[in-house]
Order: structure tokens, then sequence, then C-alpha cells
């Protein structure tokens, strides 16, 4: 039996419960996700906001340190966007033409497009579908001698096959960048997302577990290369005998203060959004029993952070038909990532033999299906999307009108 927890224990240190007024009004549909938002979170943005100092106060450094502590790593800089964090890395590790970046074919295409942007090229390696994660067996097969780095991705909030990865990086004598974009508190063995590579990175965009609206997050352990990051965020500034110069052409990658505000305050209950997530993720893998729908599994050891449910459809389903089947009955329901090399920008560059060398990714591509899952859902609304996928025809739906979930 499942502890059917409260929605509000969700909330946990907030007494106030006109706190919860966002959560409880039950939407007419059920939407992939949705942040979660509370009065105190408003509060603290609008504490910002009458301040007047709307950039480079108290709240980037209350939020980085609170990352470096929750990750355990020792530096920790806020950019704008999780993409922004994934160009930075890439620039402080001084990645550019010439170079490769290992990178799974199945991820969002922003993994890929920050190794092009730095003008290196990504090469990639197919995943398994088990877990939607690059298949850790076929990386070594594609490392050449211009490969610097292996761009892992925790996808959709699962750690990949770390430690093997990292040995192999570290044989090889090239470095590990982590896009935990989807990941944050997500762990391993008991160690936490950003932590096992020599970068890493997260999203706080929002559809990811804590949300700025627009943000990202780099996490390091080497000092240099933080002070790298943090230069090439603000203008290429670096400190020289206590002098601010401009040391070099840096972005304006900052995080405003408020948007460092709003996630502050995310923080201090995330412990308790993961646990929730948690259990709605098991209440879907003990409900959804419709023969050739395959439900995501945990290897052990690994503590999910369920950014997104993502399940896959046996190949004689059609999604589209089941997607419209769901948004008649109320449920949104989306497509996962990307098979990235069957993008027009990559088929085109590179015209890679797809479906013989990533049939993982491209049947992720196509066959997968992601089911709503926010912090704001109740285990009744997981209850119901799980028995209307169950109720999906053997013989498919064909008579919904499919415009309906465009
Ligand atoms: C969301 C996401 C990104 C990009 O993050 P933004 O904050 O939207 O720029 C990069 N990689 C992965 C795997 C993501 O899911």
């Amino acid at each position: 039996m499942l502890a059917v927890r409260d929605r509000d224990a969700v909330a946990k240190g907030s007494s106030n419960r006109s706190e919860l007024a966002l959560v409880e009004s039950k939407p007419a549909s059920i939407p992939l996700s949705r942040p979660n938002i509370l009065e105190s979170d408003i509060d603290r943005v609008c504490e910002v906001l009458r301040s007047g100092q709307l950039v480079q106060g108290k709240y980037v450094g209350l939020l980085e340190d609170h990352v470096s502590q929750l990750t355990g790593v020792s530096h920790t800089k806020a950019v704008s966007s999780g993409t922004a964090a994934l160009h930075l890395a890439l620039l402080a590790l001084d990645i550019g033409p010439g170079d490769e970046v290992i990178v799974p074919a199945f991820s969002f295409v922003a993994s890929a497009n920050a190794v092009e942007l730095v003008g290196a090229t990504p090469v990639f390696v197919d995943i398994d579908t088990r877990t939607f994660n690059i298949d850790a067996s076929k990386i070594e097969s594609a490392i050449s001698p211009r490969t610097r780095a292996i761009m892992v991705v925790h996808e959709f909030g699962l750690i990949c096959d770390i430690d093997g990865i990292v040995e192999l990086a570290s044989r090889k004598g090239i470095d590990v960048i982590e896009d935990a974009a989807c990941a944050i508190g997500a762990t391993s063995d008991g160690k936490q997302a950003g932590s096992f590579g020599r970068i890493g990175c997260f999203s706080l965009h929002p559809r990811k577990i804590l949300t700025a609206g627009e943000g990202g997050l780099v996490v390091t352990n080497d000092e240099a290369l933080a002070r790298r990051v943090d230069s090439l965020r603000n203008h290429g500034i670096e400190e020289k005998n206590g002098r601010k110069i401009f040391a070099g052409p840096g972005f304006n990658y900052r995080l405003s203060d408020f948007q460092a505000a709003l996630v502050y305050a995310q923080t201090q209950r995330l412990a308790a959004n993961l646990s929730y997530r948690a259990s709605l993720a098991v209440t879907y893998e003990s409900m959804i029993q419709r023969d050739g729908v395959s439900v995501p599994t945990t290897p052990f050891g690994k503590e999910h952070a369920w950014q997104t449910y993502h399940v896959l459809l046996e190949d004689a389903m059609d999604r589209a038909d089941v997607g419209a089947f769901m948004q008649a009955r109320g449920v949104q329901t989306g497509t996962g990532a990307q098979c990235i090399p069957a993008q027009p920008f990559y088929k085109a560059k590179y015209q890679l033999n797809i479906a013989r060398k990533f049939p993982n990714a491209l049947r992720a591509y196509k066959q997968g299906l992601v089911l709503p899952l926010a912090e704001t859902m109740s285990y009744e609304d997981v209850t119901y999307v799980a028995t209307q996928l169950n109720e999906y025809p053997e013989e498919g739906a064909p008579s919904i009108d499919k415009r309906a979930s465009s």
C-alpha cells in the first residue's frame, strides 16, 4: 500500500494555508507540468524588487552557497540559463574548433547546440531505452584522439551510468561534463548529480525541478574553472590586485537577484518536492497496466529526481493517436527529448546513418510519451492519468479528432 500523503506536506515549513491557494484549485485539465510558486516565494521576489538592487544583490550569493552545500561541490555560479551554463562549461574547459565532445543521441537539443556554439564537434552515442541515458558500453569506441570531453546527460532526472564513464574518461585523459539540467537533487550511491564530473550544469527553466523563470547553475570543484565561469558570465571582468579589470571578452550571462530569490525560496523545500515526485512516480508505476506501455526503470543505488515521467510505447502503438485520446480525456501529454542527429541541422551537417547508429534514440524519439508529473498534482490526478492510459483501446482510437491535441 502506498502511503498517501497530503499535498500540503509538500509545502513543508509553511504553516500559512493561504500559501497553498495556487495549488488547490483543480485544473479543468491536467497539464504536463506546472511550477509550484507559493505566496512566500512571491514575497521574496517582491523583497528584491522593493530593495532596488535587482542584480548582484544578496540572493545570488545565498543561492550559490546553498547549491554548493546541496551538491557537495565547492563552487557554484548562477547564470542566465541551462544553455548558458553548458556554453560556459565548454568555454572554461577551452573546448573549441577541432575538438570533439561525446553527446548522447537522445537529449534536449541544447546539449549538442552548446558544443556546436563553441565550434567543436558533437559525436553522438546511442542510449539505453530502459533508462533513456547514454549507453556507457558504446562510449569507448566513439572516443578519438580529438575527443576532449564526454558530455553526459542525466535524462529526465536519472543519473546515467556515471561511475564507469568517469573511470573511462580518466583512463583516456578527457573530462566529464554533466548536463544535469533535469537532475538537481538526483543521486547515485548517495552522491549528488553535478558532483561527478569536472563541471556540472543545471537548468532553472519552468519545466525543471527548481525554476527562476529562466536560469542555470554551474558547479565545479575546480577553482580555476569557477573563476573562468565567473568572469565569462560577467563581461570578462576579473580581479587583479584588488582591482576589477576587463581581462577578455565575456558575456552577460548573469542571473538577476529577483530570479535568484525565487529559486532560493524553492530550494528550502527541494527535499520534500523530490520525495513527493518520487511517490507520484511510484503511483504511476503501480497503476499503469496497459500492454505495450513500458514504464521507466531506476537502476539500483540511484534516486531519480523525476523531472519527467517518460513511458515508451511499443512500435505498434500510434503515439499521436494515444496523445489525442488522452487530450480528449483532459490529459496533456508530450514528447520527451529529440533524437538530435535526426534534427534538420545535424542531419544535414553530419549525414549519419541514424537508423543503424542510433536505433534506441530513434525509438525513444518516436515512441516516447511524457505523462504529467508536477509538485502541484495530487495522487488522484496521477491515478486518473494512468487509468485513462490503461483504457486506451487495443485497436487504437482512430475516431478521435487529432487536431484537438495540437
Ligand atoms: C532544459 C535542458 C537544457 C537547457 O536548459 P535551458 O535552461 O532551457 O537553457 C539543456 N539540457 C537538457 C538535458 C535540458 O533538459
